[in-house]
């Protein structure tokens, strides 16, 4: 009834009523109801209800947005119950959106969508509905048919994630974005409840957002556990952190001059009784939302002077431990006194402690709080390890001011390295690099004998990586290393042969 009233069926009526009117009261009556019509309908809300009743759509893609998609799906999900038809809804989503507008502007980024938008269509057919659900968000719901399996549901995604990832020119540059997809099924939906059918569908994209970018994830039974999860994740992270749940996992470096074990990296484990282990990359992000990242610092070094202090009494040689500290943490000015305290708290010298500062820190300008910690920390006597080296652009004049004592190779280079000599070639250039600058180096992300014996070979100081040993928790360290100490009696280390 009330679409009648205040919808556009209303206007038929219009001229008979202001005739009757004119007819029965005369010219004051019609102008009564010429003026008075309209605004009776204006105050009952009339033309605002006219606009909601119209759904909106996306003004850079056209699609439509939210509430006009929801009510689309709603309405296939109740005309396809029961006819036999088939349909899914696929949610598709760019990765690492924010930090590719951060690099490249707004501009980049709507022409990213704008260029996905197109491509999605290109693919889709002509009845398929495709939605502009957020920022980097997309939706599709495919137009309901006899034939649909998840077979060719994972295909059509794969085919959309082929046609999306291709590279999309921006000014003189080619701008790379990868796609998460998730995908749910119309009859795999729990509930008789149309919408639902979304909620599932985003569960099976969170799933594939925690999987990692470029991956497609189809709504299973188990899905809503893994969503429970995701969702749980960001807010159990902080009252972890505080009940002692993360953890401090350690993983070997190994020198190879002499293959003896030169160090241990701590690595931050949410060790989580049901759900198991959580890897930093699931729980860091929510820690540094949550402004915990100083809190995890604190907890990280602890742990890892705890450690020392029990290989000490152990009677092992393990001369440092490095602890990774993010920007934020490193924007503490109490940091350097903290740091002090805890040392002679647990009676180390600084030279035990690492600090791993990743190379994206050292810009030419970085913060002055940080500057001035990073150097701190570096004259006090502790090692300064620049992580992830190659991936960022750390200055030479930065490296250093700040005194970093080593370098970390980032994996990135060092993989495949024995087999490619392009990856030679640019390790050699670091590590000659690094000796004329006095610095010692660590390649990160060894995996097989054959890379650790090329480092070797190429003079590379220190390796690290699972073909050494996995980040392991404290109380498997101290047989860790007694076995590898073992090991060297038998075995002839791998030497360095420098020319
Ligand atoms: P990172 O500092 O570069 O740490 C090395 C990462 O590489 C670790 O991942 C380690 O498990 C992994 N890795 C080591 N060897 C290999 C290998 O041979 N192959 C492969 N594929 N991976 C290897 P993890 O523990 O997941 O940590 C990821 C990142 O999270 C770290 O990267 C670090 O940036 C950050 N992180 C970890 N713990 C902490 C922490 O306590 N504080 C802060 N701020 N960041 C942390
Ligand atoms: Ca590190
Ligand atoms: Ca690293």
């Amino acid at each position: 009834m009330s679409r009648v009233v205040f919808g556009p069926p209303m206007l038929a009526f219009l001229p008979a009523i202001s005739l009757s009117a004119f007819w029965f009261g005369g010219e004051s009556a019609l102008l009564a109801v010429a003026l008075g019509l309209p605004l009776t309908y204006a105050v009952l809300g009339g033309f605002s209800k006219s606009r909601e009743t119209t759904p909106g759509r996306d003004e850079l893609t056209g699609f439509l947005l939210a509430p006009g998609f929801e009510t689309h799906v709603r309405d296939v999900f109740d005309r396809t119950e029961g006819t036999g038809l088939k349909s899914a809804l696929v949610v598709v989503e760019i990765d690492e959106f924010d930090a590719l507008v951060a690099a490249h502007g707004q501009d980049a980024g709507d022409i990213v969508m704008q260029r996905v938008g197109e491509r999605m269509r290109s693919i889709l057919r002509h009845r398929d509905t495709i939605a502009r659900l957020g920022r980097n968000r997309f939706a599709i719901c495919l137009t309901p048919i006899m034939q649909l399996d998840l077979e060719l549901c994972i295909q059509l995604a794969g085919r959309l994630q082929f046609r999306i990832e291709e590279p999309i020119k921006f000014g003189g540059t080619s701008l790379f974005v990868s796609c998460s997809i998730g995908i749910c099924q119309r009859h795999r939906v729990p509930k008789d409840a149309g919408s639902s059918w979304l909620d599932c569908a985003v569960a099976a994209l969170d799933e594939a957002l925690v999987v990692g970018p470029s991956s497609i994830r189809a709504y299973s039974s188990d899905t809503h556990v893994h969503l429970d999860r995701t969702v749980n994740l960001m807010e159990d992270a902080a009252s972890a952190l505080q009940n002692g749940m993360i953890q401090a996992w350690f993983q070997p470096q190994i020198c190879t001059d002499t293959g003896r074990v030169s160090g241990f990296e701590a690595l931050a484990r949410w060790c989580h009784p049901v759900k198991g282990m959580i890897p930093p990359s699931a729980f860091l992000p929510a820690l540094e939302h949550a402004g915990l990242l100083q809190k995890l610092s604190q907890v990280m070094v602890e742990q890892a002077l705890t450690a020392l202090k029990s290989w000490d009494a152990a009677g092992l040689k393990v001369p440092t431990v490095g602890v990774n500290f993010a920007t934020d943490e490193l924007r503490d000015p109490g940091l350097v006194n903290r740091i002090r305290w805890e040392l002679d708290r647990f009676g180390l010298t600084p030279d035990r402690l690492t600090i791993e500062v990743l190379e994206t820190v050292m810009t030419d300008q970085p913060d002055e709080v940080v500057a001035r910690n990073i150097t701190a920390l570096g004259e006090m006597g502790c090692h300064i390890d620049l992580d992830d080296f190659g991936t960022g652009h750390a200055s030479i004049a930065s490296v250093r001011r700040f005194r970093v004592s080593r370098i970390k190779i980032d994996r990135s280079f060092v993989t495949k390295a024995d087999h490619d000599p392009e990856q030679q070639k640019m390790i050699t250039a670091i590590l000659t690099m690094a000796e004329r600058l006095d610095l010692k180096t660590l390649a990160e992300g060894v995996e097989t004998a054959g890379e650790h014996a090329l480092l070797a070979q190429l003079g590379c100081d220190h390796v690290q990586g699972f073909g050494i040993g996995r980040p392991m928790p404290f109380d498997q360290t101290i047989d860790w290393v007694i076995n590898h100490e073992a090991k060297l009696q038998d075995a002839p280390a791998i030497g360095r042969q420098r020319p």
